[in-house]
């Protein structure tokens, strides 16, 4: 482990002091990232199994009871929200939600987005930009129908109508593609050349040990190496200094960014400042925890102080990461749980 990255006290962590949400590496937590439901239209392999049992929808958090614990974060310093899933655009109400998030802002909250698979963004893209969503991700593994749909069992055509409507509607847009070896490895240059066409921004994403059904093998997984030798003959390719950001960033012939977010090959544990909340008010202080911290039952009681202090000891407690161990984590749920 790098000297940046070592526990703030020398053994035994002290408990939170701060007012903010920090972990005991001095990771402080400033991005969000709430799963709306486990439902998802799609069946994309590396996420859901094929005969998901979805989540009783009582068991969900309101809307109220979200937007309750999206104000108590944002006074512990969450900056950023994202709204995910599942897919978010299958959850009643969300418009309404994005307004009432909106008004978050007056409260230090300064950005609100969305990772969607954008089958039903055609209907939304508007009315979401004028409810004060900034911006969203769109999964987009191929552009090839027949591979687009062995990927996820759905046509490509009304995710491609969802990315018109919403460059349209001026949403700001990413696309995001999940690499397999043994289905769209061989798109890389197509999908860039695509990307870079349209001026849409792309993320690669390796594929990481999330699915419940384990189908993740190691050899599946096409690294960020392996996707810059490919495009090294197409494009004059330049490294950007990293941020905080996930993605490492390649300037292409100096007008164009592409993102490869590298969780296998390069883990970016020690910038880890984001949060997860579960549909169902489960908080995961990584992607890779085994457990979350159950917080339903307090949202639901009313017991703000106690709420408060719970979610400060979780994130104190939040664990080096994938970096520590790099394995798979042993739980029921998997990424459409979750949220990515
Ligand atoms: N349904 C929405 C979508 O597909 O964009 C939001 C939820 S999805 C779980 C969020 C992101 O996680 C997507 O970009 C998806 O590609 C990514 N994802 C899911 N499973 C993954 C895995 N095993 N490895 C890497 N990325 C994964
Ligand atoms: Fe659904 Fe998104 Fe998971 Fe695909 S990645 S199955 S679209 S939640």
């Amino acid at each position: 482990m790098s000297e940046k990255f070592k526990l703030i006290s020398s053994s035994i962590p002290l408990e939170p002091q701060s007012t903010k949400l920090v972990d005991q590496f001095g990771r402080y937590k400033r991005k969000l990232r709430i799963s709306l439901t486990d439902r998802c239209n799609f069946r994309c392999e590396y996420c859901m199994p094929e005969h998901p049992e979805w989540l009783a929808k009582k068991d969900l958090l309101s809307f109220d009871e979200l937007l309750k614990f999206c104000r108590i974060m944002v006074s512990l310093g969450i900056e950023h929200i994202r709204l995910t899933g599942g897919e978010p655009l299958m959850r009643q109400g969300i418009v309404s939600f994005i307004k009432d998030l909106h008004l978050l802002k007056r409260l230090g909250l300064k950005r609100i987005s969305m990772t969607s698979n954008a089958f039903y963004l055609k209907k939304y893209a508007t009315e979401l930009k004028l409810a004060g969503l900034d911006d969203i991700n769109i999964s987009l593994d191929s552009i090839q129908p027949d591979i687009f749909f062995n990927m996820t069992k759905k046509a490509i055509g009304p995710v491609l109508d969802g990315i018109g409507a919403a460059q349209k509607a001026g949403l700001k847009i990413k696309i995001n593609c999940v690499l397999l070896a043994d289905q769209n490895a061989n798109e890389i240059i197509q999908l860039t050349k695509w990307a870079y066409q349209q001026r849409l921004p792309l993320r690669f994403i390796e594929y990481m040990p999330l699915d419940q059904v384990e189908h993740w093998k190691l050899d599946k997984v096409i690294t960020e190496n392996q996707i810059i030798q490919q495009l090294q003959p197409h494009f004059q390719i330049k490294k950007i200094q990293r941020t905080n950001d996930p993605a490492t960033i390649y300037q292409l012939n100096d007008d164009y960014e592409l993102g490869v977010i590298s969780t296998i090959s390069k883990p970016f544990c020690q910038s880890c400042d984001r949060l997860r909340l579960t549909s169902t008010g489960e908080l995961f202080t990584c992607l890779f925890a085994n457990t979350g911290t159950p917080l339903r039952s307090l949202l639901r009681l009313g017991q703000e102080n106690f709420l408060l202090a719970t979610i400060k000891q979780a994130v104190w407690y939040k664990k080096a990461g994938f970096i520590a161990h790099q394995q798979a984590p042993v739980r029921k749920i998997s990424m459409h749980t979750i949220g990515g």
